[in-house]
């Protein structure tokens, strides 16, 4: 039986960029996938990346994300293309105007290029916006946006040149622990051992953690873009842009506009429906669930209205939290069973920094940014399956205005006091 340090399960851009980060700091590593690599959910992202996020410490990790993907091509050796045109956040309601204006000076705070600017200033930036309704508007200089296969492809390219091993179309169906302890993967090509075993099974998080025992309370939730024809007025030059209580996004993308969001009613993906040979390119997409949300914004994009030729509509699985924090660190119970998700639907952008935060966890047992926030112990109590459905579809559905941290999260055992 092949031996490795460490088998990471999964490589889309968590499992890609951790696989990366851990070949680097000289550990044989093995990349496993069910499927093609990089060829499920983080393939059909829409690839935005910015600075701001909810919280101080994921606003941190998200810059030094961008950072990361600025020098991506110094270094991992792969080619990387990206636009730098900004991004900028639109609100309606006067409750999202404060948010905006709350974002903006942590962004100050934290040293980030972070501006009011006028809403007429964003129509300058943006012509597709027009201001009717538009009470703020946040800009963001230096966020960015980018075909996003080109993250975990290029980590796991750059992974095998630094030796670690990509072993594609084969599948983890049992996870081996022996005295409290993660030892080897039983695969349908074989079995591997490894000291320390990686779960980053994205929408199959959960499904892969409980081969082991271990709890990975996500919940997969179907999540879809269109994009356009081209139209004559796109330049790659113009913002990413956001409606805050609308929840959705609009960016330039092959001549045309890319529009996604977040419905109000969304669908998850329990664990019925998502069986372990399920792919990405099985997943039932619905066209009107996207032009429920152009209509919401038909006064600020009248442009989805009048032109409704695409050339793409794809989706994928990320993966909610009851709290909306990702899920980063060993599991409570199984040794050696370190768990990277619970993507929150920003797992693809801020991957570079938690690849790497991940790799020093297991080579060091600590990081240099703070992911305490992440860590999978803090579920060690179990959550109700019923509060982990509803409370991470209330998170997808209010998902720019969603405030992390509150409510509380219950633990089981307090549910049933
Ligand atoms: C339409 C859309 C737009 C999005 N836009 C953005 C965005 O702009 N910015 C952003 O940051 N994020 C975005 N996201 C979210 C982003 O795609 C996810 O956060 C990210 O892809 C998660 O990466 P991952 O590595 O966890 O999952 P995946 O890319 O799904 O990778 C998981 C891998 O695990 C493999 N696997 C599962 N089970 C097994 C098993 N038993 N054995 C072996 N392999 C297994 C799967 O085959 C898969 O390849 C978007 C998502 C969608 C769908």
């Amino acid at each position: 039986m092949e031996r490795f340090d460490v088998i990471v399960i999964g490589s889309g851009a968590l499992g890609s960029s951790t696989a990366f980060h851990l070949a680097r700091l000289g550990r044989k590593v093995a990349l496993l996938d069910k499927s093609d690599i990089a060829s499920q959910t983080s393939a059909r992202a829409a690839g935005l990346s910015g600075h701001l996020r909810q919280t101080e410490a994921m606003t941190k990790l998200s810059t030094y994300a961008v950072g990361k993907i600025e020098r991506f091509s110094d270094e991992t050796g792969e080619p990387i293309e990206f636009y730098q045109p900004g991004s900028m956040s639109c609100a309606r309601r006067p409750e999202d105007a404060a948010l905006i204006r709350e974002r903006v000076a942590m962004g100050e705070r934290l040293g980030i290029s972070a501006e009011l600017i006028s809403p007429e200033e964003a129509r300058a930036r943006n012509p597709f916006l027009e201001t009717k309704g538009i009470l703020a508007v946040s800009y963001m200089k230096r966020d960015l946006y980018l075909e996003p296969v080109q993250l975990p492809r290029g980590y796991a390219r750059a992974a095998a040149k630094l030796g670690a091993t990509l072993i594609a179309n084969t599948r983890v169906i049992e996870i081996v622990v022996e005295n409290g302890a993660a030892t080897r993967v039983v695969t349908d090509r074989g079995e591997f051992a490894a000291g320390t075993i990686v779960d980053a099974a994205g929408g199959w998080l959960r499904l892969v953690a409980a081969l082991a025992g271990a709890q990975a309370p996500v919940v997969p939730m179907r999540h879809q873009l269109m994009i356009t024809t081209p139209l004559a007025a796109v330049k790659s030059s113009q913002p990413v842009t956001r409606i805050l209580d609308a929840n959705v996004y609009v960016r330039p993308d092959r001549g045309g506009l890319m529009f996604g969001g977040y419905e109000r009613d969304p669908m998850p993906y329990d664990r019925d429906k998502l069986a372990s040979d399920f792919k990405i390119e099985d997943l039932e997409l619905d066209l009107t669930v996207l032009r429920r949300l152009t209509d919401s914004v038909k006064d600020q994009f009248p442009i989805f209205q009048e032109h409704l030729d695409l050339q793409v509509h794809r989706g994928g699985l990320p993966t909610m939290t009851v709290d909306g924090e990702h899920i980063v660190g060993e599991t409570p119970g199984v040794r050696g069973l370190y768990v990277i998700g619970g993507c929150n639907v920003g797992g693809l952008s801020v991957s570079p920094a938690l690849g790497e935060m991940l790799s020093e966890l297991i080579t060091t047992g600590e990081t240099s940014l703070d992911i305490s926030r992440m860590s999978p112990s803090r579920f060690a109590a179990g959550i109700p399956e019923q509060e982990l459905q509803e409370r991470c579809r209330e998170r997808y559905a209010k998902y720019y205005t969603f405030r992390i941290g509150q409510p509380p999260v219950r633990s089981a055992a307090a549910a049933s006091a």
